[in-house]
């Protein structure tokens, strides 16, 4: 008997998924009762595993209060709460917090939130955008856009906003062996500068960066002193610093944001993934006193807007989880796991032959793989490894996130792991027990 025909359009047409039907601490649960690690939190989401009766039992309790109140009459308990306490946490002068339902639509927001802001200051001519080369911001029309993974903006190149990209900060694959690590990250983070100059000095809105990035290269931070540098020229040319913690933010790599590590505010901060964890959709970004002001002191309206901002279920997911994160001092419990973890990644990886390099922050960790370990000769993407390592871990009941690399053979292929963070050492050794075994399988 052939299978039900599902209406459900899938992201892979004829992939024939399982169905998932439970969730517990840091294992998916599939319908035959087969039990999967989720090593990668879905995508990097899942920072709090799948049970977290805290969240849950505030999702309930918002339900039966209040499901819903559009944000043009209303504002709500756990929408101000939530912003309360993630400004009370924020770095810097971030001041503001506007929710949206996920990461594409925070990256939205704040590109036209950048553009507003110059508008409103009397800066119409500003209307260059900046981002880098590798990176990944969403899949919406302005966040693709700023992305640069030329393999998901290919077919839809017609339809994309102008924008440049320069290069990331990507010492494995780009540092030369002469290069100081602190004179890499001068010389790249100075591409900005040149690329303002060359598009006019004063007609640039935004550079848009992911401070560790996750998608297109594997958990892959910028050398010390990359940002800051960033941060002066932004500041010296009247550029905003819009930073993207879709998915290396909310503790994943060790600090409540990702830019404390580096030691740097942005103007703009997006967040997302983890600040729902997976319990609701919710996005959000934050932004400094100065931005809030212009628009405040200017039109007074912000000319965007979705019907799902500051979802009161939304936000009180949000409340439980950044509450869980700070009652239970999760951040600092990602540095130590994240020590572990990378420990036992070298322990098992390190002398492999095909492994370039292993890399990351906290609970947010990567692998390179390659040809060739001396000239990291990238494989042929036509061999596919990155999706028949997908397969062959997910058949060892491994949830983890391998990607391609790029067909120029800039990055190879690489496997993001971005594990629950109550994840315990011993799940931690299971979950690189069960990566090893599908990596020898494919590799
Ligand atoms: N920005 C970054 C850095 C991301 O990694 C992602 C998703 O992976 C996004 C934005 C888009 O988020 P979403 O898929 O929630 O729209």
């Amino acid at each position: 008997m052939s299978p039900q025909k599902s209406h459900v359009f899938p992201r892979h047409c004829h992939a024939n998924l399982p169905k998932a039907v439970g969730g517990d601490g840091c294992y998916l649960i599939d319908e035959t009762g087969k039990r999967y690690f989720d090593g990668s939190g879905g995508a990097a989401v899942s920072c709090l595993g799948h049970s977290n009766d805290r969240v849950r039992e505030a999702v309930k309790a918002q339900v039966d209060q209040l499901a819903f109140a559009h944000t043009g009459f209303f504002t709500s308990d756990p929408a101000e709460a939530l912003a309360d306490l993630l400004i009370e946490n924020a770095p810097g002068d971030l001041d503001r917090v506007y929710f949206v339902s996920g990461g594409s639509e925070a990256v939205e927001s704040a590109i036209k939130l950048a553009r507003q802001y110059h508008v409103e200051r009397g800066e119409p001519q500003r209307r260059h955008l900046i981002a880098r080369k590798q990176s990944y911001h969403g899949n919406t029309l302005g966040a693709l856009s700023a992305g640069g993974n030329e393999w998901r903006r290919a077919q839809f190149a017609p339809l994309l906003v102008d924008m440049t990209h320069i290069a990331p900060c990507y010492e494995y694959a780009e540092r030369p062996d002469g290069e100081t690590p602190q004179d890499y990250g001068l010389r790249v983070a100075n591409e900005l500068e040149a690329e303002i100059q060359r598009l006019g000095e004063d007609s640039v809105i935004a550079f848009i960066a992911e401070p560790v990035v996750g998608a297109t290269l594997g958990a892959v931070p910028a050398v010390p002193g990359y940002f800051k540098r960033v941060r002066e020229i932004c500041d010296q040319y009247g550029v905003l610093l819009i930073l993207d913690e879709v998915m290396c933010g909310m503790g994943r790599t060790g600090h409540l944001f990702a830019c404390d590590a580096d030691g740097v505010v942005p103007d703009i901060l997006c967040i997302a993934k983890g600040l729902g964890a997976g319990y609701q959709p919710i996005g959000a970004m934050l932004c400094s006193s100065a931005i809030y002001d212009a628009i405040s002191d200017g039109t007074g309206f912000f000319q965007h807007g979705h019907t799902y901002i500051g979802h009161p279920v939304a936000a009180a997911a949000g409340l439980a989880v950044v509450s869980e994160l700070l009652d239970r001092a999760l951040p600092a419990q990602v540095q130590s796991r994240g020590a572990y973890l990378s420990s036992a990644l070298s322990a098992a990886f390190g002398q492999y032959a095909h492994v370039g390099d292993i890399r990351g922050r906290g609970l947010f960790q990567g692998i390179e793989f390659v040809a060739d370990r001396e000239t990291k000769r990238t494989f042929d993407p036509k061999l596919g490894l990155a999706g028949k390592l997908k397969k062959a871990a997910f058949a060892e009941g491994l949830i983890c996130y391998p990607m391609p690399g790029t067909r120029d053979g800039r990055n190879g292929d690489h496997v993001l792991l971005a594990p629950p963070f109550i994840a315990t050492e011993a799940e931690l050794d299971d979950m690189v027990g069960r990566l090893s075994r599908a990596v020898s399988s494919v590799m």
